[in-house]
């Protein structure tokens, strides 16, 4: 009889499960891919380290995973991006601000809409904006007559921030929220300086081997539901039983393993209809150092952002070469055109490859994913907080969730880590 059976192996069940296993917990975390991690998950490939997309660490040293790596005596260091940029449609590289010194410097900006970006950061950071609930992110520039340079930041902080490239579908209540996290914690992003599978993915496993177990490979097809009380799973090799069942699979798959039917919870109604944020990334694998920029580079056609990975942990790339990883949100609903969305890949790829042409002679290979979810929640005004699951279920003792389609603070990735922290408070009652 385990303590925890984790149903997934993705970032949240490993945070969680990492820190349920510190505290002397007999775990067993089940997952149905053949390796561990999930969409977090960490590829190598001709000594590359490649991340599953660009996968920064919003609020770095002060995010919710390096709280989670603090409190199993874990502790790692995080490397600041250098400045970024916007490059223009005539590839000319303009300073993408980070911080409120960076509006000052940037031509991205008139003198006018320079004041005008404090005094919108000023607003924000004091909370001066309000109800936004029902507002888009469109909504909020037009009534805050947010024009030009000042728009083009904000659609690109939205694209970024939010994984959504619609700010007529984005919301402005989780973007004014998330800058205003930022501002009040001072880090935009950073990067763990040895990588997500050195510095993070291996101690979660390293400890969750202490005291449990991790098995891959095999599918949980069910969980066992009995008078209100989780009592299992099953897979292809049978029952385990397990005093709590912890679930890190987003809240659209939960339907595959539990008849939702049977579960009282109101927010069970709406969480398996998310729609989730979706893109395509790109990694080139380089054959020497084509710059030394260290934060994103930013481009709006098609929108997108990229990040030589490399520059940040060297640990991404063998001695004399560098990884570029390049993001495009791209929605929902037009991942699902295929045709269109590999016409999108190509114009992308075109489009890098006139910013850096070195990498039409200097790439060793070439990776491009389409993700169908990159987040589980897209933040548009339908789905904020209240309509994803809390950590309990209502009615069923001892059933958890973690992930990044639940109730946490934050956007994309944050939910994932603020929910094993949040999670854990929920099953032990102590904050991490
Ligand atoms: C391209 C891309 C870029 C991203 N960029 C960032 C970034 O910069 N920063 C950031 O913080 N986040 C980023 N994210 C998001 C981040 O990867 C996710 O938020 C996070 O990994 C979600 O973790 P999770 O544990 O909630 O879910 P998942 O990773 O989805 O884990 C769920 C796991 O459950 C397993 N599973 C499902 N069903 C079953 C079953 N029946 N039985 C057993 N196992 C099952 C799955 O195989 C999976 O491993 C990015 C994601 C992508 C794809």
């Amino acid at each position: 009889m385990y303590d925890f059976i984790v149903v997934g192996g993705g970032i949240a069940g490993l945070e969680l499960g990492a820190m349920l296993s510190h505290d002397g917990s007999r775990l067993l975390v089940i997952e149905q891919a053949q390796h561990i991690g999930g969409r977090s998950f960490v590829h190598t490939k001709d000594g590359f380290t490649l991340d599953n997309g660009i996968h920064l660490v919003r609020f770095g040293r002060k995010s919710a995973v390096a709280k989670v790596m603090r409190h199993i005596d874990r502790e790692i260091e995080f490397v600041p991006l250098g400045d970024s940029y916007l490059v223009d449609e005539h590839n000319k590289f303009i300073l993408f601000p980070t911080d409120p010194s960076g509006f000052l410097k940037s031509k991205l900006f008139s003198f006018g809409e320079r004041l005008k970006a404090l005094g919108v950061m000023l607003k924000l950071r004091r909370g001066k904006y309000g109800r936004l609930e029902h507002a888009t992110v469109e909504d909020w520039m037009s009534n805050e007559k947010i024009e030009d340079g000042l728009r083009r930041y904000f659609m690109l902080v939205c694209a970024s921030m939010l994984v959504c490239p619609i700010s007529s579908v984005a919301s402005a209540k989780a973007l004014t929220e998330n800058i205003n996290m930022v501002l009040k914690s001072g880090i935009s992003v950073e990067y763990p300086l040895h990588g997500w599978q050195k510095d993070i993915i291996g101690p979660l496993t390293g400890i969750i081997m202490k005291h449990g177990e991790i098995r891959t490979g095999v599918r949980v097809d069910s969980v066992i539901l009995e008078n209100n009380r989780a009592t299992g799973v099953r897979t292809k090799d049978g029952t385990i039983s397990a005093k709590n069942i912890i679930i890190d699979i987003p809240s659209q798959e939960l339907a595959g393993i539990m008849n939702l039917k049977d579960i009282k919870d109101e927010r069970m109604k709406t969480a398996p209809g998310l729609v989730p944020t979706s893109g395509i990334s790109i990694d080139y694998a380089i054959d020497g150092c084509i710059t030394d920029i260290s934060g994103l580079v930013y481009l709006e056609e098609p929108v997108g952002f990229g990040c030589f990975v490399s520059n940040l942990s060297p640990d991404a790339a063998p001695a004399g070469k560098s990884l570029l990883t390049w993001f495009c949100p791209v929605h929902n609903e037009e991942m699902k055109q295929k045709d269109q969305v590999k016409n999108y890949q190509k114009k992308l790829e075109n489009r890098i490859e006139t910013v850096f042409p070195e990498l039409g002679t200097k790439t060793i290979f070439k990776r491009v994913i389409h993700h169908a979810m990159v987040d589980g929640v897209e933040l548009n005004i339908n789905q904020l907080q209240e309509k994803r699951l809390n950590y309990a279920i209502n009615g069923i003792e001892n059933l958890y969730i973690v992930g990044d389609t639940t109730a946490a603070p934050g956007a994309g990735g944050d939910i994932a880590h603020e929910s094993s922290t949040g999670c854990y408070e929920s099953i032990t009652g102590r904050a991490v």
